[in-house]
């Protein structure tokens, strides 16, 4: 475990998609926690306005990245769909998920683990973020959080944690 953490404020959106070269990234990532260090970065948030966020939104995106940081500690190589979808889930930054499912459903069209395994903004792109809230809160309803976090600690040892195979799972 590391002992302390770092927090880097940046001043506005371009100068932090350049510092974690992303200078392309859209809108909606304006904070992030390294998985490398106990390092958060994140865009000043009385300078920030994105269209749907409001300011309580940037202070549960805080929580999300320091569950990010307890995350990385736990497993420095979780998978970024767990990753996402327990710092969503439990920071409560739950935009757009009902919809996204909705829209999901209705065309029968869910993206598969691996589909959800990418780089963060293909993964902002198809509904990642909440198609991983939505599967976390899930596997805590159905299995409770012992097995979520034995699930976080081993992904690949996943008949051990849910006693079923992951396209079962996935079909669930
Ligand atoms: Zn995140």
């Amino acid at each position: 475990m590391y002992k302390t953490l770092d927090i880097y404020i940046y001043s506005d959106l371009s100068t932090y998609h350049m510092a974690i070269n992303l200078p392309n990234a859209p809108d909606t990532i304006y904070a992030g926690a390294r998985r490398d260090a106990n390092i958060i970065g994140m865009v000043n948030p009385l300078n920030l306005k994105i269209a749907g966020y409001s300011y309580s939104d940037y202070m549960k995106s805080i929580v999300h990245e320091l569950v990010h940081v307890v995350e990385h500690n736990i497993n420095p190589n979780i998978p970024l769909s767990l990753d996402e979808g327990v710092a969503a889930y439990e920071s409560g930054l739950d935009n757009g998920v009902d919809g996204v499912m909705a829209r999901a459903k209705s065309d029968n069209k869910f993206p598969s683990l691996n589909d959800l395994q990418t780089d963060p903004v293909t993964f902002g792109k198809i509904g990642g973020y909440e198609f991983s809230y939505s599967l976390v809160e899930y596997t805590i309803k159905t299995y409770g959080y012992d097995k979520l976090l034995a699930f976080m600690k081993k992904p690949s040892e996943f008949e051990k944690v849910f006693g079923k195979s992951r396209e079962d799972f996935e079909k669930d």
